[in-house]
């Protein structure tokens, strides 16, 4: 290849990498994560520890998953489960049923893996939207329990502990008795510890709270029990050891440890995808045992995960027929197709409901290939046509804010924007003139690393440098990836020398950042920092950050550079005639068929309240959103009317060890429909769109 096409080719794919930002693994790669869970999550029967429950690597990783999110989280888990587990003992509880009691209670906030930080740590009580997302988490945390082939007794305690508001004071199961206890402790230690919402309790008052509750929420017995352990056994648990804790969170974490528990962000992130997107979800191993299988599954086949998990999978879970009512032979079914072939498949069918009545869905089958692309398993979508979807809508318009960044675990953008926003409303209903500042970072010569060492030692660093920003924060602050390699650090109350200052100090600990065994590689970052000014919205505001960024760069890199408001209006970037600020590229691969591709593309339309302006096989033109009333553009980003030109690669059949796949690269082109107020506006709005449209194309 000549040169000259080289460089092309790079500029290419720099585009489609940063404006998107890479998605580093697909969705075939997290499934299959998934699936090895299960296989490595069955317990040991003989075993009378903790491994009898639950496999120790499996609660390791779930553990590890829990800390990287939120340390916090790990410690309330740990300190419940000695509660509950103190408590049980002096209700006679002993042998099996108080390790299962001990694994639920470590387990019970799984969920929260992938509860973004807005939401977690939110000052307030949360909106009536963000507890739905919160209990949407809840049921993608049991779904992994159940995929890691947890012992269903924990699953059981788990999910009564969430779903019981009202309790019967006696009765039920030993499931029900401990999903009482591991109440009472959680909400003990909710209360009596600080939160992100108020400060902790002193112990008597929080019992005196409990004790008030008893018969509706709390059992009575349980609470006292808590009382008597309170006062011998478990006096130690709230008089820590101040050392330790801070020993744990100074820990060095090694980068299996990391690697495994961002893949566990992934994993999670996806299910949720799936439970917002898809009616029934379903994993079957290469022997057709289920491995996996989702609520809405149970409510397809009106069979619950308990009787279907580990049994054979077999046609007669439902009946199918094809679009003419006939019955739909085994090797047209998309499960056996895969099985046949390794590649995915998918087709429009009828499930016959129990009073007959048929259902028209999309089933689309992927096979799940390992590193050497051998088939160990086959997931199986489900998506009902009629386009009544089982969840709320508001889920979705959620799902793009709530997401965070699989990769490094901080907030996405998304969640920048509706932070900021929230910061700007403050700021104008009070009047009261604090300041906010900005710090764009984006780190230099970022894709010589990849291309020198490989990606994985560029994902590295990019989670490196997002502990050690994390790490310098203060409170209040709020870090997230804006793209690729690119973040913000957003610092209330600080003024423009302060964030110049505190910028300085970041870029200072990046150059000394060093990644492990290669201590050759150096690492730098430039900078760019603007402070709020009274006519500033959040896109004015992000927008000169972002110049000054860019006069970093200019400048020579691994510098900081800060524009005041009347600096940044000097229109210097109109005079770049490279530059066309409205116009966002992005690129992606998707492995679907061309009739799948189409369905997804128009679920997307239809979801947008879009228009198909052009379709044809290798260009699908489409128009989202409406101009605003009096202002053209809008103000709310969902509805800013944008123009989206895809055109479609021809597929290309790349052939693995085993299997072939199709993949067909689809190039974006995003342009506005409105004159947007400025391009930070505009690239804001162009990235969530190319986003939401990856995440319906489930797409590389
Ligand atoms: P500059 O100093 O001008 O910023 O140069 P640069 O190479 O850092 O910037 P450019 O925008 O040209 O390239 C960014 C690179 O970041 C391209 C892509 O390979 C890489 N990148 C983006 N996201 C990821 C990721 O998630 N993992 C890895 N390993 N690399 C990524
Ligand atoms: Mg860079
Ligand atoms: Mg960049």
């Amino acid at each position: 290849m000549s040169a000259a096409i080289n460089s092309m080719v790079d500029e290419y794919i720099s585009v489609g990498l940063t404006a998107g930002s890479a998605h580093p693994m697909d969705s075939s790669r997290v499934l299959m994560a998934l699936l090895s869970l299960s296989r490595d999550g069955q317990s040991d029967p003989e075993a009378d520890n903790l491994d009898g429950i639950v496999a120790p690597s499996v609660l390791r990783r779930i553990l590890s998953a829990l800390q990287f999110r939120d340390e916090a989280t790990l410690l309330h888990a740990r300190r419940v489960a000695c509660m509950a587990t103190g408590m049980a003992s002096r209700l006679g509880w002993e042998g099996r049923p108080l390790r299962v009691l001990e694994v639920a209670a470590l387990l019970h906030d799984v969920g929260k893996i992938g509860v973004p930080d807005h939401i977690l740590l939110k000052p307030a009580k949360l909106s009536p939207d963000e507890s739905d997302f919160m209990s949407a988490q809840h049921d993608v945390g049991i779904q992994l329990l159940q995929a890691c082939r947890i012992d269903p007794e924990v699953i059981q305690i788990i999910s009564e502990t969430y779903d019981t508001v009202d309790v019967e004071p006696t009765g039920g199961g030993v499931a029900s008795q401990g999903a009482r206890i591991l109440a009472v402790a959680d909400a003990f230690d909710s209360l009596s510890n600080d939160q992100v919402y108020r400060r902790g309790l002193a112990r008597g008052e929080v019992l005196n709270i409990l004790t008030s509750k008893t018969g509706r929420r709390f059992d009575r017995n349980i609470v006292a029990a808590l009382g008597r352990w309170l006062e011998t056994d478990g006096a130690a648990l709230f008089n820590p050891d101040p050392d330790a804790r801070t020993a744990s969170v100074n820990a060095v974490v090694d980068w299996e440890t990391v690697r495994q528990a961002s893949t566990m962000g992934h994993i999670v992130s996806y299910l949720y995808l799936i439970e917002t997107l898809y009616d029934g979800f379903y994993i079957v191993d290469s022997d057709l045992k289920i491995a996996v299988w989702n609520r809405g599954a149970e409510h397809l086949f009106g069979l619950g995960s308990g009787e279907a998990m580990h049994e054979t999978w077999s046609r007669r879970l439902g009946t199918f027929l094809d679009e003419q009512g006939r019955p739909v032979p085994d090797a047209d079914y998309p499960l056996f197709r895969v099985m046949e072939t390794g590649r995915a498949a998918s087709a429009t069918l009828q499930l016959v409901g129990e009073n007959d009545e048929k259902e028209r869905m999309e089933v689309l089958a992927l096979p799940l290939l390992d590193s050497e692309d051998r088939l160990q398993g086959v997931a199986e979508i489900f998506r009902n046509l009629a386009g009544v979807k089982r969840n709320p809508g508001r889920y979705r318009e959620l799902q793009w804010a709530a997401s965070r960044d699989p990769l490094t675990g901080v907030s996405n953008r998304g969640a920048l924007q509706e932070r900021l926003e929230e910061l700007h409303a403050e700021w104008v209903e009070s009047g009261d003139g604090s300041e906010l500042s900005v710090i764009f970072v984006d780190l230099d010569h970022f894709k010589s690393i990849n291309d020198r060492y490989d990606h994985s030692t560029g994902d590295r660093v990019l989670i490196d440098l997002v502990r050690m920003l994390q790490d310098e924060l203060y409170s209040g602050e709020m870090v997230a990836r804006y793209g690729g390699e690119e973040f913000v650090v957003l610092c209330p109350q600080t003024d423009l020398d302060q964030a110049i200052e505190r910028a300085e100090r970041l870029r200072r600990s990046v150059s000394m950042l060093v990644v492990p065994n290669l201590p050759e590689l150096k690492v730098t970052a430039s900078f760019g920092v603007a402070n709020r000014e009274p006519e500033d919205t959040p896109e004015s505001l992000m927008q000169r950050a972002d110049r000054a960024l860019y006069d970093a760069k200019r400048g020579g890199r691994n510098r900081t550079c800060h524009l005041g408001r009347r600096a940044g209006d000097a229109g210097r970037r109109s005079t770049d005639p490279k530059v066309d600020e409205f116009v966002h590229q992005a690129r992606f691969v998707s492995c679907d068929a061309a009739d799948v591709l189409v369905q997804k593309l128009s679920g997307f339309v239809d979801d947008n309240r879009g228009r198909v302006l052009e379709c044809s096989q290798q260009l699908v033109s489409i128009q989202i959103g409406k101009p605003g009333f009096f202002r053209g553009w809008g103000r709310r980003p969902d509805r800013q009317p944008i123009h989206l030109k895809l055109e479609l690669g021809a597929e290309v059949e790349e052939t693995g060890r085993r299997a072939a796949t199709r993949r067909r690269q689809i190039q974006v082109t995003v342009t506005p429909v409105e004159q947007p107020p400025d391009p930070a506006a505009f690239r804001f709005r162009a990235a969530h769109a190319v986003e939401l449209l990856r995440s319906y194309c489930v797409a590389e």
